[in-house]
């Protein structure tokens, strides 16, 4: 799944642009882990991920 993401969405985060596509996070929009639809993935970085969740609270409850 993270392979085919990484083709389609060239290899760097979304948010950002950094490319280091070995520690990219695949991250759930809808905080569904098995909703693998394309529209509801998106790549990024572990710093952007990181925010995306620390801003919502969420991050320690283990949602992705
Ligand atoms: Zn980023
Ligand atoms: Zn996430």
């Amino acid at each position: 799944m993270k392979i085919r993401l990484l083709e389609e969405r060239g290899g760097s985060c979304e948010r950002c642009g950094y490319n280091k596509k070995e520690i990219l996070h695949v991250h759930h929009k809808d905080r569904n882990r098995k909703n693998n639809d394309s529209s509801n993935l998106e790549l990024v970085c572990p710093n952007c991920h990181y925010e995306e969740h620390h801003l919502e609270k969420s991050w320690l409850k283990g949602n992705d």
